[in-house]
């Protein structure tokens, strides 16, 4: 363990940054979907790296890399657009809201070089036949290219699963939450 602690103390912090928070809480890659499933209605709360969605986290200082963010947060808005629900169930987003969090992607400051970045969004989604809703597909991957995973944690009311869908495998069974 000695040996594993003295290695990390050598690593540049830039090198850390790739890779993960100080507190290990958000990996570059890897983002977050919680889905509750209850009557008529899913409520999908996403969480994921700023790296993913815009390949940096830093305070956006070109009009380019502020057009990234805008075009981020419009697509972001429009659930069923990253998460596909079958026609047949008649989906309709009936909320959505998507939140910048950490301290990058704003106004530079003098500590800016460490600044990590999480995109967030909650929606509520409803359904006319919510049976037909039985997989989610997952476009996500298509707009957002440098995103590799998602954890996705599915509940009911009865039961909470945990999953993970990629880009290799970015489908999701519904069914799998029953
Ligand atoms: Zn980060």
């Amino acid at each position: 363990m000695k040996s594993a602690v003295i290695a990390l103390t050598f690593l540049p912090a830039a090198l850390l940054a790739q890779e993960a928070l100080p507190s290990g809480s958000h990996i570059h890659g890897t983002g977050h979907l919680s889905i509750i499933i209850s009557e008529g209605a899913f409520t999908l709360m996403l969480q994921v790296p700023g790296a993913d969605v815009v390949g940096f986290e830093e305070a956006a200082e070109t009009d380019a890399d502020r057009e990234r963010v805008a075009a981020a947060v419009s697509d972001l808005s429009k659930p069923l657009e990253l998460f596909a629900l079958p026609t047949e169930a008649g989906c309709a987003a009936v909320s959505a809201n998507v939140a910048l969090v950490g301290e990058g992607l704003r106004p530079q400051t003098d500590t800016a070089e460490e600044s990590h970045t999480e995109f967030q969004a909650d929606y509520v989604v409803q359904c006319d036949d919510i049976n037909a809703a039985t997989v989610m597909e997952f476009p996500y991957f298509e707009r957002f290219e440098m995103a590799q995973r998602l954890t996705v944690k599915m509940a009911t009311s009865t039961d909470e699963r945990t999953f993970e869908v990629s880009r290799e495998m970015p489908v999701l069974n519904l069914l799998d939450a029953q």
